[in-house]
């Protein structure tokens, strides 16, 4: 493309082709399959290190609701249907406390990446202000319990339990669901709200289990062998050598604490993070007194429409995640005719660009040895990989106790008994700490750990597997009477990702609303309503704009590893954004007629 770029202190071609060069690098024929799955010899990695539960007898009960997930989106679901007035809700979670996502991730450091103001739901409902713009971890875990409190949730949950498997018994019009601990529970609606990320995953490398020293996964973190707790003070580390593996958003956050507690630190980088500056702060007081009624979901909606490329006037929240859009704004505002004249994807495109030169200049800031700030540059497009906020992580890179080991998109190589490989060479390490992320992309049961056998005795897997996903909003499936999913798949996707939870849980709970006004004892979409709503799933994907988070983005799980899609695109989301997607979801169940969907009442057979 040849443009005037007088006005740009970047070469828009030059990063183009930078950007291209380091995404080929990275790019592997495995795409997903790289990954080891955390069962079977690994299965140790998914152990609970948090709550040892002991031994109960098994449940055999009756219920009105199962909700799958104790995690905000199982939580909103459960206050939802006890808005509606269902008396018997009980939450089944894996985990040996409720928390979901924050019960798992209580790694030191492990703190809310978007504004906790927005993030932390039901604020306003529950009379709840947060001490801090961005929350840790133990103050939003403080606050999961405080809404499963609320809304009667936390007694009757069924914890440390996961559920194998689960059948539709139509002669009853009930789930009948197994669990872990030989529970048999019979529940007329079953609410699925396991979590986008939470299978942990590994690299798929030679020697993991082979490796003599400690190992774990950043989401199962050893607090007997680091000392401390999440947040900070790792003081068992002080002769230990110690190797992160993954530069996410989760490495960043642990790694300037390992940085601090241990002996020595051996950072090993693939891709590394867009690294903006965090800026936390007490709340402001004054500020939240000022607040009127209605100002939770008002800064939602501000935030969601800024991050969504809606170019509004105010920025509610104005931080790391919004300035993209205020870069833009400003091209518009203040660009020459040459510059405002462009398409808008263009001006997108460039303000992308001066947004992560900013990103590499803070950098150069802050990193003292040039070679190792070099190698911590990202050079992408923001959006293609989460983008990330911290003041402590890239310090942590002037110590002399850290060694960035850059792989240059590679990757480690194998662990052997005494350390890690990369580059060649062997580094040897008491510790292994891999922050590698969740699977993502896998089969939904796979990651949902059970199996869901609907009317005609078929698991949804295998439903999805002859022609693709079917949903009706991503949320119902023909077959699985009384079946509610809370997933992005076929449905929306928001940067704060509890919105799309609370939206989902409305959306159920306005339904079940409708069924006990009206006496219905079942839901099920109709075939055609479900075919309808795939091919628009598609459809909306062909009209999308591509390139942030899409096939020119380096590799990751936000678009697949890299590798596109084999066929239409069924799981994907709702492509015209989520905004589009919300106003689809509120006309449909405002209109009172539901339309696709089939309801039956007790009387009928
Ligand atoms: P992730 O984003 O998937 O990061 C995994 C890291 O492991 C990446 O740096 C990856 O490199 C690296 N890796 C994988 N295989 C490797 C190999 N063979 N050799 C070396 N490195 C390897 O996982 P995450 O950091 O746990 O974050 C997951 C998601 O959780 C985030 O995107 C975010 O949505 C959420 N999260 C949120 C917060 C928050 O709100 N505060 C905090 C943490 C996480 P590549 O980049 O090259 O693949």
């Amino acid at each position: 493309m040849s443009e005037d770029t007088t006005n740009l202190n970047f070469d828009p071609d030059q990063l183009r082709a930078r950007y291209q060069a380091e995404r080929l690098k990275r790019l592997r024929e495995d795409g997903n399959d790289q990954y080891l799955e955390v069962a079977g010899r690994y299965a140790n990695f998914a152990k609970d290190r948090y709550e040892a539960l002991p031994d109960r007898e098994p449940l055999d009960i009756e219920i009105d609701a199962l909700v799958i997930g104790g995690g905000f989106g199982g939580l909103l679901a459960g206050a939802e249907l006890r808005k509606v007035g269902l008396s018997d809700i009980r939450i089944i979670e894996k985990g040996g406390r409720l928390g979901g996502t924050w019960y798992w991730n209580q790694y030191p450091g492990a703190q809310c990446d978007i504004e906790s103001y927005i993030y932390m739901p039901l604020l306003e409902e529950l009379g709840v202000m947060p001490s801090e713009r961005y929350a840790r971890a133990p103050e939003i875990l403080e606050h999961v319990q405080r809404i499963a409190d609320h809304y009667d949730l936390s007694d009757s949950a069924i914890l440390g339990t996961e559920v194998t498997e689960m059948h539709w018994d139509d002669a009853i019009r009930r789930w009948r669901v197994s669990t872990t601990r030989n529970d048999e529970i019979l529940a007329r609606f079953v609410v699925a709200a396991p979590g986008p990320l939470h299978r942990p995953k590994l690299p798929g490398v030679k020697g993991i289990d082979e490796f003599e020293g400690r190992s774990f996964h950043t989401s199962r973190w050893d607090y007997d062998f680091t000392g401390g707790g999440p947040t900070g003070g790792l003081d068992k580390l002080g002769d230990v050598r110690v190797a992160v593996i993954g530069t996410g958003a989760t490495g960043v956050q642990v790694i300037p604490h390992v940085a601090h507690g241990a002996q020595h630190l051996y950072v090993f980088q693939r891709t590394p993070s867009s690294i903006d500056k965090r800026g936390n702060a007490p709340t402001d007081t004054a500020w939240a007194d000022s607040l009127q009624p209605g100002w939770q979901k008002e800064r939602i909606r501000n935030f969601n429409a800024l991050v969504s490329g809606v170019p509004l006037e105010v920025d509610l929240v104005n931080d790391g995640w919004t300035t993209l859009i205020g870069k833009m704004m400003d091209i518009f505002r203040n660009g020459d005719a040459e510059m405002t004249g462009r398409p808008v994807g263009e001006i997108l495109e460039l303000a992308n660009f001066e947004k992560m030169e900013e990103i590499r200049a803070r950098v150069d800031q802050t990193v003292k040895d040039p070679a190792v700030a070099e190698a911590l540059k990202p050079y992408y497009q923001m959006f293609c990989k989460r983008p990330c906020f911290h003041d402590e992580y890239l310090l942590a890179y002037n110590q002399d106790n850290v060694t960035l080991v850059d792989t240059n998109g590679q990757g480690i190589e194998r662990i052997t008994p005494r350390g890690v490989v990369a580059n060649g060479i062997e580094y040897e390490v008491d510790c292994i700490i891999y922050a590698s992320g969740f699977e993502v992309g896998t089969a939904f049961e796979r990651r949902a750990g059970m199996k869901v056998y609907g009317k005609d005795g078929r698991t949804l897997s295998e439903k999805w597997n002859v022609n693709g996903m079917r949903t009706l909003h991503g949320m119902l499936s023909n077959g699985y009477p009384n079946y509610f999913m809370l997933s992005q798949s076929q449905g929306a996707w928001t940067a704060n990702y509890t919105q799309l939870l609370e939206e989902a849980a409305h959306h159920m709970g306005v339904i079940v609303a409708h069924m006990e006004a009206n006496g219905f004892e079942t839901i099920e979409p109709t075939q055609e309503s479900e075919e309808a709503w795939a091919n628009e799933i598609v459809a909306s994907t062909e009209n999308a704009v591509g390139g942030v988070g899409g096939s020119d983005c380096t590799p990751g799980y936000y678009n697949n590893e890299g590798r596109a899609l084999e066929g239409p695109a069924w799981s994907s989301n709702y492509a015209k954004g989520s905004i589009a997607f919300f106003q689809v979801a509120k006309a449909w169940r405002s209109s009172g007629d539901f339309h696709g969907v089939r309801f039956t009442s007790l009387e009928e057979a």
